[in-house]
């Protein structure tokens, strides 16, 4: 147990409950944030020190701070769900905790003691627990992260780190969350190396994507399929989500994790679930031959792509220099809206939770 304690300094003057509403009418994705943020400071001197839950407002940095200059960042993503009873809960916070400081090795960086983050996403649900939208696909978007704040221009890990958790009230992320999105099959750009950052929640890799990501938006596509780096025949990630096929005889097929993929929460909840619900699941490399083949032959019925900002969504066209096929119907098939129904319903509260994933906060 970290005996870091954070200090809270509420705001003095947070917004109305009018212009509160008015905000959270349509929030869509990351724009309206709450009135508060937390925040810790580590130095290799103190550790971590001075936690505090305070009124948010602009950072102040260094020019030569590390992280404007090499990257040195991580974050993490998660939400904070309204519960039937008008609580609130986080889902998995502890598996948000142990891949923050995962990612935190990978990156040379400080690791936070994982009670203490789970602490600080209590903290802001709580004090900003008003900006928790009530909607059906609404939830308190939390984004902890972590930069190198020692002002030196040196190449080498900082020995001071900040830590800051924002959050942000938003509905779904995509405009239309019962449609699929079509996809773009990057010949060119990959995501992740082996032996690189792909299986850390940096924003280096995030900066990596955008030229895929606009190349895909080109072609009148939503998200990048990115292909595994070596060979360019394994299907690895969308843009920031894990994928899933689903075929006709019960079958779900992942690929398996490795340094090249990035670890998902609901990646990992989904697999659980499936097993659960009978389905026959494999981790398993798959080929982007396979996949169009396989939906040729009618083997394929569905494929979808999961993580926390979009919960699971599925695709329903396929699209690259070489490709474009259809899946089904492109409509949301039925495997993907059960295993979505189930993860909802215990994010929510609404069913028992058979796994300790549901975390009341209030
Ligand atoms: C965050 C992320 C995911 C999804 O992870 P979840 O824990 O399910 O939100 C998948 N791929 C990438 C590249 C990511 O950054």
């Amino acid at each position: 147990m970290s005996d870091l304690t954070f200090e809270i300094q509420s705001h003095p003057a947070p917004r109305s409950a009018e212009e509160r509403a008015a905000l959270m009418v349509n929030p869509g994705f990351g724009k309206v944030f709450t009135d508060h943020m937390v925040t810790a400071r580590y130095t290799a001197a103190r550790g971590w020190h001075d936690a505090r839950v305070e009124a948010r407002a602009p950072l102040q940095l260094d020019p030569a701070a590390a992280v404007l200059h090499y990257a040195q960042e991580i974050f993490e993503g998660l939400k904070a769900y309204r519960t039937v009873d008008g609580g609130a809960a986080l889902f998995r916070p502890e598996a948000n905790a142990l891949r923050f400081r995962r990612s935190a090795e990978r990156m040379a960086m400080a690791p936070l003691p994982e009670d203490a983050f789970v602490e600080a996403m209590r903290q802001l649900v709580s004090i900003d627990r008003a900006w928790i939208p009530d909607t059906p696909d609404g939830s308190l978007y939390l984004r902890p992260f972590m930069i190198a704040s020692e002002t030196f221009l040196g190449v080498k890990p900082s020995s001071e780190y900040l830590f800051v958790t924002i959050a942000s009230a938003v509905g779904s992320y995509f405009k239309d969350p019962t449609g699929t999105v079509t996809v773009w099959v990057s010949e060119h750009y990959t995501r992740a190396a082996p032996g690189g950052t792909g299986a850390a929640k940096c924003g280096g890799n995030y900066a990596a994507s955008l030229a895929a990501q606009a190349e895909a938006a080109s072609h009148g596509c939503e998200q990048v399929v990115f292909l595994d780096a070596a060979e360019r025949r394994y299907v690895e990630e969308l843009g920031g989500m894990n994928v899933f096929f689903v075929f006709d005889d019960g079958t779900l097929v992942t690929p398996p994790l490795s340094d090249s993929i990035l670890p998902g929460i609901t990646r990992d909840s989904v697999l659980t679930l499936a097993r659960e619900a009978g389905l026959n699941v494999k981790e398993t490399p798959y080929t982007i031959d396979a996949w169009r083949a396989d939906v040729k032959a009618g083997r394929l019925t569905e494929a979808f792509a999961c993580g926390t900002a979009a919960v699971i969504t599925p695709i329903g066209r396929v699209r690259g220099r070489e490709d474009d096929f259809t899946i089904g119907d492109a409509v949301a098939g039925p495997v993907a809206q059960r295993l979505r129904a189930l993860l909802v319903d215990i994010q929510r509260g609404k069913s028992n939770d058979a796994h300790g994933w549901f975390q009341k906060v209030f």
